[in-house]
Formats: structure tokens, C-alpha cells, sequence
């Protein structure tokens, strides 16, 4: 009989193949009394284990943005005397054997982390864990079960994999992941995303459903797998990975191409990035500049608000790598679902309508001013902009703009280069923005649509909540009929407008969107090649009237109808 489970797609994809499960090697930690002069042997041991761990995590090789997050948060966490410490301190004082002092001690950090109403704070407790986990293989002189090396192509099915497993594994072996527990934003989801490789996590307990080498179907795009499929199913899948596997192809040749509609168009494919590993991926796969530079991540990465400085070689080495193409930089869009370890956010009813974006720059002046006088001194090395999140009245771009004006003084002052025409954009993501689109537009230079959170604050519909998912869809007309105006409005003033909310990365979504006038694409940089494919296959003006079609209809499903008729046809 034909089995399928349901979990939440972490990362689009569809794969089919042989089961590997993997378990982690289970640490007995036993407890036990030392003599008193064994204390400072036993505190080596665990600072001998730390040093080792903090000696592999440096000579590693990361291949992502998040993977490089992972590698430099577990250096930093390690390296935090609070840990050696606190497990120095129990080993003195209850004169208790290393491995189980160490356990205790992570175990109490994870448990702080697991307490905390912040949904990425809560996601830490598993770094945590996944540290103490490391360090306690060197303790104990344990080699660790590994994905690095595997013999042939699989899914992997385990209970959780922790960032270090996603970030090491053998990528070109792995078909897919499937996880009983894991949320979306978790390092690992995220590690996936990047590298392209569907995975579904929150299965419960798949690992218990499977067995090693069983042949299963892992069907990221709806989040199901279906275990021993009969051959109709089988033959219905070989068909989609057939147009997938196509679309890889055509992807590979068109990725370096212009982008430009039959009858003339020119479009800019640009890159969504989190930082410098994120750029170069982007590079690869023939970005022609960067439409969203999340700033988010740097500020993550670090264990303190990161300096005017360290900001200013970021965002310099960035625009000199683009060579002159464009590096949109967003100011800092804190808050909402996003947490930093040293900064306090204020427990809110609703975050997501709260303290967030611009308006915690506001708040904190000192912050928005390290960071807008180095992206400034940045824009004296390429092509750089400045883009604002969740705007929702001209006020405060106004404002904005006053506080850039004051800072190019500053900066002339101090001799100090920066591009007197830098220009400034806002993110269309809040109602607000859409319905005032024609005013904002006359104090700023583009817009740059935001999807995900457009999405949720038009249709009242939370982005991460799994129980209404099925709700928050920016194929409903309302989202549409929204984005046309801001299109419409940037064009009325002879300005641009962009996009990059996960929306412009949906090949469903291209040909509509490219009918409704959208002049950038701003995407996850595997997607450029498939999304460029369809724009030189696309006659502009029957897109237009394409637009005009879908626009007249009420129905999500209909309109999907539409869209999924329309994309099979390139
Ligand atoms: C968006 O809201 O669409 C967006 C791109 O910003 P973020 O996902 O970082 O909120
Ligand atoms: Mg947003």
C-alpha cells in the first residue's frame, strides 16, 4: 500500500530515491565524583576539546552564506569564556567529571534559549546544541557519524539535522532531507535553500515510518513523501522531474544571457543576499547585480551592533566585486520574526505590526547612523543604492532623507568620499505603501515590492503561520491588483520598480509580472537562469494583454489555472 506523510516544505524540490537514515551516535554522559586533585586535569581536557573544535571549524570550508553563519557562530560561541567558565566552576565547585559538567552546562544554556518567545531565538537553542554536541566528541574522543562522505545518491531521512550536518554534508549526494522536527527559518532549512536541495521538516516521526534503502518520493513543493509509490505515481513524478531536470538545463544555458522580451524590453536579473558568500553564489549563476542586500545578517553574525567600519568594508568590497552593477543595501529591518542575541527586543502582542525596520532606526539614531554613513562611504566604490524597509508615509522618507543629507555633510567634512547622487528606494510591503505608491514615489527613486510581507498584511494572514498557509498566497487577486498599481504609479513618474519577496523568484509568477511592467527581478540566485529563459521567450505586449486577463478574475484557483497553463507553454 502506497503511504504519504505530510510535513512542511522547507525547501522547494522534488527527489526520488533510496532512504539513507541517519543517526546520530548516542553520548552516554555518566557522572562521577573526582578527586580533588584531579580538578585542573579535568578542565584541560574540556579546554583541549574546545580548542580542537574551535582548530576544525577554521580550517573548514563553507559553501554558503548560512553555512559560513554556522561556522563563525559556533567560533564565537565556543570561544565565549562563559562556556569554560561555567563549566570550570562546576567542575571545581561540585567536583564532578568533565563530560558531565560540559553536558550540564550546554544543557542550561539550551534551556534559556528554548524558554524565549522570540521565534529566532528559540531557532539558536538548536546551535547550541548542535555546539555542545561537537565539543563533546572531542571530549570524548568520539568520532562523529558524518554526512561528509556517502556512496551513493540519497534522501536523508533523521530525526533533526543540526546545522553542522547541512553545512558538512556530501551536497552532491544528497537527493533530499526529510527531518521529524526543524522549522522553516532554521539554519539547516536555510542551508537547503541555498544549495538547492528539497527538504521537508516537522514530519513528526518519519524516522520511524522508514527503513534504510526504501525507495520513497520526496515531494518538496506540497510537503508530502510517498513511501513504495506504484508505478502510475512513480511515472507522474518521473514526468515532473523531467520538466525540472529541463528547466535546470535550460537555467545552465541561459544564466550568463541578457535579459531581454522579444520585442525589446531590457530587464534586470539581480540577486537576493544575506553577505559576501551569498554575492559570490549569486555571481555564479549570473546575477547582473544584487536588488536586496538583507543587512539582517551581519547584524546576526555578530555579538555586538557591528561598527560603522566593519560595515563600510562589507559593503565596500561588495560593490567593488559588482564591478559598477548595482548593490541595492537595505537599512536594518529588525524586529517582526527577527531577533539579535544583544539586543533586547520589547515582548510585543504583535511583533510583526510592532517595533520594527525604520522604526527602530528611528529610535535608535546612532545605529541608522553607522550604518547609512557606511553604506554612503561605500557608494564611492560602485554602484551602490539605498533601499528602506516597511515605509508606510512620506514622512518618513523624508525623514530619511534628512538624516542622509546630514551625514554626507558629516562625511564631506571629514573628507571622506561618497556619491553625492546615491539614490534611495523603499520597499513596497506595507498596505500603506501600495495606496499611497503616488505620492511616495515623488520623494524617492524605485520601489522594490516585498511580497512577503505584502502578502501577509494584505490578506491579515501571518507568513510563517502553517494553519493558515493555505491563505497566504500572493496569487490572490487583492495581492495582484496591488502590485499593478505600485508598477503603474513608479512608470506615471518615469521611475522603476522592482521586486524581491519570494514572488519574483516563481516561475509561475514571471510571465504575469513581466506583463504588469515590473522592471527588476531580485531572486535567490538559483533561480536566475530559468527566470531569464522566460523573459527572452516573452513577447511583452501579449503578456500585457495576459495581465489584463488574470486581473479580471476573482479566483485564486482560477487565476492559477491560468498561470500553470501560461508556464508550460515556455
Ligand atoms: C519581503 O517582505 O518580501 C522581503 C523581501 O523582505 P523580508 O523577507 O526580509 O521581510
Ligand atoms: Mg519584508
Amino acid at each position: 500500500m502506497i503511504m504519504k506523510y505530510k510535513g512542511i516544505a522547507a525547501s522547494d524540490g522534488v527527489a526520488m530515491g533510496k532512504v539513507y537514515l541517519f543517526e546520530k551516535i548516542n553520548l552516554e554522559i555518566s557522572k562521577h565524583t573526582i578527586e580533588k586533585d584531579k580538578v585542573e586535569e579535568e578542565i584541560e581536557k574540556v579546554q583541549k576539546a574546545i580548542n580542537d573544535y574551535v582548530y576544525e571549524l577554521e580550517n573548514r570550508e563553507v559553501s554558503s552564506q548560512a553555512a559560513k553563519e554556522v561556522r563563525d557562530a559556533h567560533i564565537e560561541l565556543a570561544s565565549d569564556p562563559a562556556l569554560i567558565d561555567t563549566t570550570s566552576d562546576k567542575i571545581r565547585g561540585e567536583l564532578i567529571n568533565s563530560e558531565y559538567a560540559l553536558d550540564s552546562t550546554i544543557k542550561e544554556m539550551v534551556m534559556v534559549f528554548e524558554m524565549m518567545d522570540d521565534a529566532y531565538l528559540k531557532e539558536r537553542a538548536a546551535d547550541y546544541r548542535d555546539l555542545g554536541e561537537n565539543v563533546m566528541y572531542k571530549l570524548k574522543g568520539v568520532k562523529p557519524n558524518t554526512l561528509q562522505v556517502l556512496d551513493d545518491d540519497y534522501i536523508i531521512v533523521s530525526e533533526e539535522l543540526t546545522p553542522t550536518d547541512t553545512s558538512t554534508m556530501d551536497k552532491d549526494h544528497v537527493l533530499g532531507l526529510a527531518m521529524d522536527l526543524g522549522g522553516k527559518t532554521s539554519h539547516s532549512s536555510i542551508i537547503a535553500q541555498t544549495l538547492g536541495i528539497p527538504a521537508i521538516v516537522g514530519m513528526k516521526d518519519i524516522t520511524s515510518k522508514l527503513k534504510n534503502d526504501q525507495f520513497i518520493i520526496l515531494d518538496a513543493i506540497e510537503g508530502t513523501i510517498i513511501v513504495d509509490p506504484d508505478e502510475e505515481t512513480v511515472n507522474a513524478y518521473k514526468k515532473k522531474f523531467e520538466i525540472i531536470k529541463e528547466d535546470k538545463a535550460i537555467a545552465e544555458k541561459y544564466k550568463f544571457a541578457e535579459a531581454k522580451t522579444t520585442d525589446g524590453k531590457e530587464l534586470e536579473v539581480v540577486c537576493n543576499i544575506g553577505g559576501l558568500e551569498d554575492l559570490k553564489t549569486g555571481l555564479k549563476h549570473g546575477a547582473r547585480g544584487v536588488g536586496l542586500f538583507r543587512t539582517e545578517f551581519l547584524y546576526m553574525e555578530s555579538d555586538e551592533f557591528p561598527s560603522e567600519e566593519k560595515q563600510f568594508e562589507v559593503y565596500k568590497e561588495a560593490a567593488e566585486k559588482l564591478e559598477g552593477m548595482p548593490l541595492i543595501i537595505r537599512t536594518l529591518d529588525i524586529g517582526g520574526d527577527k531577533g539579535l542575541s544583544y539586543f533586547e527586543f520589547p515582548k510585543e502582542e504583535n511583533p510583526f505590526l510592532g517595533w520594527r525596520a525604520l522604526r527602530v532606526q528611528f529610535d535608535k539614531v546612532d545605529i541608522m547612523r553607522d550604518q547609512l554613513r557606511a553604506i554612503l562611504r561605500s557608494s564611492a566604490y560602485g554602484n551602490v543604492k539605498i533601499l528602506l524597509p516597511m515605509v508606510i508615509s512620506v514622512a518618513e522618507i523624508k525623514k530619511v532623507q534628512e538624516y542622509i543629507e546630514t551625514y554626507k555633510q558629516e562625511l564631506k567634512l571629514e573628507g571622506k568620499k561618497y556619491d553625492e547622487d546615491i539614490q534611495v528606494g523603499i520597499m513596497v510591503e506595507t498596505p500603506a505603501s501600495v495606496f499611497m505608491a503616488r505620492d511616495l514615489i515623488k520623494y524617492c527613486d524605485f520601489f522594490s515590492i516585498g511580497t512577503n510581507d505584502l502578502t501577509q498584511y494584505i490578506l491579515a494572514a501571518d507568513r510563517g503561520n502553517e494553519k493558515i498557509s493555505h491563505l497566504y498566497d500572493y496569487f490572490n487577486p487583492a495581492v495582484l491588483r496591488a502590485i499593478k498599481q505600485v508598477i503603474d504609479a513608479s512608470h506615471e513618474e518615469g521611475k522603476w520598480t522592482g521586486m524581491c519577496g519570494s514572488m519574483s523568484s516563481d516561475s509561475l509568477a514571471t510571465y504575469l509580472l513581466l506583463g504588469m511592467g515590473l522592471d527588476e527581478f531580485s531572486v535567490v540566485s538559483a533561480k536566475i537562469g530559468k527566470l531569464k529563459s522566460i523573459i527572452n521567450n516573452t513577447n511583452l505586449a501579449e503578456a500585457e494583454k495576459f495581465v489584463q486577463k488574470v486581473l479580471s478574475l476573482d479566483n485564486i484557483n482560477e487565476i492559477r489555472a491560468l498561470l500553470k497553463d501560461k508556464v508550460e507553454e515556455f
